[in-house]
């Protein structure tokens, strides 16, 4: 597995998903559901399995597979994006400042604000994408930077390297939510991320059909620190849910590459829709970040938000979507709809929110596999 990296190129690596891992020859990863393992002797081998709650290869099979896509040293899964964020949080202590994207996954923000600032970690929201405010706010001293980009949902795009700059100038480590490009699109590790943090919920198993999260150490050191936190507490991934994301992984590169194109279609098509205000794309020459975007990523994914103009009549039109499915989540291969503001953003206060421009008339969509026409239609017939 870990030589398969240098060894193959983007798409095959992607296709050969966990690779061979036993002796059986089985291409598909085994599900080892053991929850424990038996040894004949006390001598402690590292590379042996003792415990499910520690490791299990159907897990550490993901674990490598993601991390050769990220360009990473090693990783660790668990049950959530949520629980990887929680356990990256483990790493900062009472009275660290830490920077935060202001426009973010309203779930992250109540992890940050509602659950550790209870225990003195001190959270500041940044626009990331705005060197000058990521430069003023450290000042005084920062242990972290957390950065959405592209943030959710309004699609900002935020300079990894240049932040990663100032990141080490402060001592701090720079964390990157990759979830909505997935490492097809982007490598923050490349970049000079420390941690890379997915929710594997989305593109990376891409079906819908499981909850699962990852974490990307840059080197062995952090990996070890996380992972004495993930066996601590118990929040790791189940073997199932492991398969489950090996096998979505398999097809990443085609259903991305297939909603990207629909995306781009779908760009077209809601700008010269008579209802809609603006849209916002990264891949829009338009968007305020598109050359930033165009440099640092190898695709501008799936993701489009708009607003309509009359925001009155939002919910009457989210109400008659019929082929995109109403539905929170994002990056699996049917199209799903939101109105963020109504939704995924409530945890958020409402001054951050007008502040970073979610407003009612705000739709986030994610854009699937279908036919592209037939979300045309569905688009056509909602907002009219
Ligand atoms: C969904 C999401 C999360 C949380 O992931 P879960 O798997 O739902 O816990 C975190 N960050 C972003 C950007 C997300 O879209």
């Amino acid at each position: 597995m870990a030589d398969d990296c240098c060894r193959y190129r983007e798409n095959t690596l992607i296709a050969r998903g966990g690779g061979v891992f036993d002796s059986t020859g089985s291409i598909s990863v085994p599900v080892y559901r053991s929850a424990t393992y038996t040894h004949n002797t006390l001598d402690y081998d590292p590379n042996a399995y003792y415990y499910s709650r520690c490791d299990t290869p159907t897990r550490r099979a993901l674990e490598k597979q993601v991390a050769a896509l990220e360009h990473g040293e090693d990783a660790l899964a668990v049950t959530s994006g949520l629980a990887a964020l929680d356990i990256v949080m483990k790493l900062f202590s009472q009275g660290d400042r830490v920077l935060i994207s202001s426009d973010l996954y309203g779930g992250s923000y109540r992890l940050f604000n509602e659950v550790y600032s209870k225990y003195g970690i001190v959270f500041e929201y940044a626009d990331t994408w705005d060197l000058e405010d990521v430069k003023a706010k450290a000042k005084g001293g920062i242990k972290g930077i957390i950065v959405e980009t592209p943030s959710n949902p309004m699609l900002r795009i935020s300079d990894i390297r240049a932040i990663s700059e100032i990141a080490k100038e402060e001592g701090a480590l720079l964390i990157v939510d990759n979830t909505f490009l997935s490492p097809l699109f982007q490598k923050p590790i490349d970049l000079g991320a420390d941690i890379v943090i997915h929710s594997a919920t989305k593109y990376l198993a891409g079906h819908n059909d499981v909850l699962a999260g990852i974490i990307v150490t840059a080197t062995k050191e952090l990996r070890e620190k996380l992972y004495f936190y993930v066996m601590s507490i118990g929040n790791a991934l189940s073997p199932d849910d492991a398969w489950l994301t090996i096998r979505g992984i398999e097809t990443l590169s085609v259903r991305l590459q297939r909603q990207q194109d629909n995306a781009k279609e779908l760009l077209k098509f809601l700008k010269n829709h008579p209802a809609v205000e603006f849209v916002i794309y990264p891949g829009d020459p338009e968007h305020p970040e598109h050359e930033l975007a165009k440099r640092q990523q190898t695709g501008f994914g799936a993701m489009i938000s708009f607003v309509v103009k009359d925001k009155d009549r939002a919910p009457e039109f989210f109400g008659k979507f019929k082929t995109i499915y109403q539905a929170g989540s994002l990056g699996g291969v049917q199209s799903l709809i939101n109105l963020p503001n109504s939704s995924l953003q409530c945890p958020i206060p409402l001054e951050q929110r007008l502040h970073t421009g979610v407003s009612d008339g705000l739709f986030r969509l994610s854009v699937g596999i279908e036919d592209v026409e037939d979300l045309k239609d569905d688009i056509l017939q909602a907002l009219s």
